[in-house]
């Protein structure tokens, strides 16, 4: 039983923070953190060679944004933010160099790759998606209707004007895969943080705070499965409840009280089978549904346990604690699974009765 919430912890733990920062996402990032500080190396030489002062404050400007935002997007996961930040330098970049060399294709390409890529990855709201891709239209309807009105600041070479349009054609293309890369990567931990907190929340819901045993809650959900899967199999349910533990509480304290319940808790879950339940149902008392077992083996198995229990010493704040427990034991129908609870916690009382410390199932 043990194993069933070790995998569920092995589960969480894949899901994990530091699960999502594995190797092959740190090499894709750093490719294209790569991948954007060569472009725009590349760019600044080109600027400084050409002496173009705007374009070069502006490429260092860019250099450092995809510095940082990359250090952010690694360490923060706020990818809203940085997404603006890269639609905005690029829709900027794009009208600049609009501006100084005259409108081209690579110009038209960047801004239809923004707008493209605001429909294809969606993440963030709509709204604002819709927000973004305004704000790249209206820079695009700027951008040629400058081109339109003024000539060019810095007409280039035919030949130096050809390798600039060739190499940004280039550097959008690989920029465009790797982007698409990235976001896939976003996704793909957005759908997973999704995931995470989506179990967490559940496993929070279907177990006890102190035990981490499954509670009653989960109990009545496990029944409803269980006979919709298993309606012919045979179960046996059990009421464990620890014994004298008010005394345990008034003389040793309710801190030594709640190791107790704990101590129990692991006790049954290490000692029963990986297909048994264990679910505290409130206060001392836990229920176990035991799976394919007729009721003189379920006795056997919690008489066995009991007694193993009373045998292991458990310590707490440095002194020996007894702890015995009386156990109610009864057959269960599927058909009246609470018809069935019931009897075997007047199995347990009959425990009870007969002076505690012991199975009880009507054999
Ligand atoms: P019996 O042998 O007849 O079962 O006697 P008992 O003293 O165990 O009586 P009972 O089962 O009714 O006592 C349950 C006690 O468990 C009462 C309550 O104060 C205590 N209790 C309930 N929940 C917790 C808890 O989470 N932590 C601690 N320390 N005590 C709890
Ligand atoms: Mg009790």
């Amino acid at each position: 039983m043990a194993k069933i919430q070790e995998t569920i912890a092995a589960q969480l733990s894949r899901y994990s923070i530091a699960g999502y920062d594995n190797i092959k996402q740190h090499v894709i990032l750093s490719v294209a953190l790569a991948f954007c500080i060569m472009a725009h190396t590349y760019l600044l030489v080109f600027f400084a060679m050409g002496k173009i002062e705007p374009l070069i404050i502006a490429n260092i400007g860019s250099l450092a944004i995809y510095y940082f935002t990359a250090a952010f997007l690694i360490k923060r996961r706020r990818y809203l933010i940085i997404r603006t930040i890269i639609v905005c330098e690029v829709s900027l970049y794009a009208t600049f160099t609009g501006y100084m060399f005259g409108i081209g294709n690579y110009i038209i390409g960047n801004f239809l790759l923004i707008l493209v890529l605001q429909l294809l990855l969606p993440y963030g709201d709509l709204w604002y998606r819709w927000m973004l891709s305004l704000f790249s239209i209206s820079l695009m309807v700027f951008s040629f209707s400058l081109g339109y009105i003024t000539a060019p600041v810095l007409v280039l070479p035919d030949f130096e004007n050809g390798i600039f349009i060739a190499a940004n054609i280039c550097i959008m293309l690989f920029g465009t895969c790797i982007e698409i890369k990235i976001e896939q990567i976003i996704l793909s931990v957005i759908d997973e943080s999704h995931k995470y907190s989506l179990e967490k929340a559940t496993l929070a819901a279907n177990t006890d705070a102190l035990t981490s045993a499954y509670n009653r809650r989960y109990a009545d959900e496990y029944i409803e499965n269980l006979q919709a899967s298993s309606p012919n199999v045979n179960f046996c349910v059990a009421m464990v409840d620890a014994d004298k533990f008010k005394e345990i509480n008034d003389v040793l304290g309710h801190d030594v009280g709640d190791q107790v319940l704990i101590h129990i808790t692991k006790y049954f879950q290490t000692h029963l089978r990986q297909n048994d339940m264990l679910f505290r149902w409130g206060g001392d008392e836990f229920l176990i549904i035991l799976k394919e077992i007729t009721l003189p083996q379920a006795h056997g198995v919690l008489d066995r346990v009991r007694k193993q229990l009373i045998d292991t010493p458990f310590q707490a704040k440095n002194q020996a604690v007894n702890i015995s427990i009386s156990v109610g034991v009864a057959e269960f129908d599927l058909c009246n699974p609470y018809a069935s609870i019931e009897r075997c916690d007047q199995n347990l009382l009959v425990s009870k009765q007969r002076g505690r410390n012991m199975v009880y199932s009507g054999l």
